[in-house]
């Protein structure tokens, strides 16, 4: 019987086992395949980049938006759109960071 690591919790089952004994997911024998999750390593990691550069222009489109029409009250909705950019495109941004770091450890 061999252990095998949970592609989702990462603890060590039995390779016998159906589901994870922690988190339930199922186990498959795609969990072995190193090659392949080196090409998906990969492949996520250009998908990231560009969330990350989206996010950012985000992020700084919305902030300048806000600023620059901070003092803009005949205007308020063009403020409304910079802060939601502005929070929208930091959180997605620090929730891109955290998968990059989950995925390449
Ligand atoms: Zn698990």
């Amino acid at each position: 019987m061999a252990l095998i690591e949970c592609s989702e919790c990462g603890i060590s089952i039995s390779d016998k086992a159906v589901n994870c004994v922690k988190c339930g997911a199922p186990i498959t024998s795609e969990n072995n395949s190193s090659g392949a999750r080196l090409f998906t390593t990969q492949e996520t990691a250009k998908k990231f980049k560009l969330h990350l550069i989206i996010t950012a222009i985000m992020f700084w489109l919305g902030l300048a938006l806000w600023m620059i029409n901070v003092n803009n009250f005949e205007n308020r909705s063009i403020v409304v759109v910079g802060q939601l950019m502005f929070y929208t495109g930091g959180f997605f941004y620090v929730v891109t960071r955290c998968r990059i770091w989950w995925n390449h450890g």
